[in-house]
């Protein structure tokens, strides 16, 4: 772009030769690239080509005369600032040029300081609009930012809290979402008279596996366990989760003991049938676990505690009686 190509432009448009040199003059003089166009057709076809964003047109032409070039300009392209230019007697059709959209007019003939002072006008208005329109553009940006940002907050947020209710190591829920899911279990227990199920699960010689196989194989094997604890047991109300380091426990609503029994059972089979090898064990080749039944309809003033201690007691015995066993 060379410099003139910088300046503001003017599409000047009359049928007097004179006219048309007189103000390319001052405008130029002062600073913007001038473009002449003898007659309406012709200012018009420039136009079309140039698309410069402000026009001064003479009002009365020969053929196009300056309140069609007016209609024509802002129809291509509605923004242009179109000054129109009238002699003495042409005051009406000045102000049907105003009505039409014209940002401005003159009478001939214009002293230089009037011309300036209406050209830098309709450039300040321009440049204000330009501006205007930036600063909308930003704002729907940094709005639809916001929105971005908002949405994959709350989407972390939802992370974080399902993140914060599991067990780092082997994702099934956590001491505290079972401390919390327990409590609820018990009260509506307590309300409709029901048995509320715990079975307390722990891995036999799982210090020995460790002294065996490493630590890191000590947490392989426990996420293996946790999850078959979890697809054998789990249905719509349940709740399996990691109780401490290699226990497991889980809350059954609406199950008798008997069933727990039957379900505890299933668990220790599918453990033992992962068929996890445990060289150390005295009581099996595999990995296997023990575990313990309880069950109680809670009364008035029972803590859940009871529950679980009455479980941990079970535990304690199947471990007494030689492991890899379900007790009551
Ligand atoms: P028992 O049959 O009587 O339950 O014997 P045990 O060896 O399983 O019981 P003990 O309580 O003596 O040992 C539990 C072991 O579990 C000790 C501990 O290092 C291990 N352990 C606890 N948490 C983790 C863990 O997150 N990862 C690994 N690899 N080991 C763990
Ligand atoms: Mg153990
Ligand atoms: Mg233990």
């Amino acid at each position: 772009m060379t410099a003139d190509m910088k300046k503001p432009a003017v599409l000047l448009i009359d049928d007097e030769e004179a006219i048309l040199a007189g103000i390319s003059y001052v405008l130029e003089k002062n600073g913007y690239r001038v473009v002449t166009a003898n007659g309406g057709e012709q200012g018009l076809e420039v136009f079309k080509k140039e698309n410069l964003q402000m026009v001064i047109t003479d009002l009365v032409m020969d053929g196009i005369g300056g309140l069609e070039v007016l209609k024509q300009v802002k129809e291509i392209e509605p923004e242009t600032m179109v000054v129109i230019m009238t002699g003495h007697g042409e005051m009406d059709s000045s102000i049907e040029a105003l009505r039409l959209g014209a940002s401005d007019y003159l009478l001939k003939p214009c002293k230089e300081e009037e011309l300036l002072f209406r050209v830098t006008r309709c450039f300040e208005k321009l440049q204000m609009l330009n501006d205007a329109k930036k600063t909308n553009e930003k704002l729907k940006k940094s709005v639809i930012k916001h929105q971005e940002l908002e949405k994959s907050l709350r989407a972390s947020n939802k992370q974080l809290e399902l993140l914060s209710t599991l067990d780092g190591l082997t994702g099934i829920a956590n001491r505290r979402t079972f401390e919390k899911f327990l409590e609820r279990e018990w009260k509506s227990s307590m309300r409709h008279t029901q048995p509320a199920t715990a079975i307390m699960m722990d891995i036999d010689f799982f210090k020995l596996y460790n002294d065996t196989y490493g630590h890191q194989a000590g947490d392989d094997c426990l996420k293996k366990v946790a999850r078959t604890i979890e697809k054998s047991l789990r249905r719509p109300g349940d709740l399996v989760a990691r109780y401490g380091g290699e226990e497991f426990v889980a809350i059954l609503s609406d199950t008798s003991q008997k069933g727990a029994f039957s379900l505890a059972e299933k668990v220790r089979a599918s453990v033992e049938a992962l068929e996890i090898p445990h060289q150390a064990s005295p009581v099996n080749k595999f990995v296997t676990i023990s575990l313990g039944v309880a069950s109680r309809v809670p009364e008035r003033g029972d803590a859940s505690s009871i529950l679980i201690s009455e479980a941990d007691q079970s535990l304690y015995k199947a471990k007494q009686e030689g492991r890899n066993r379900v007790m009551e």
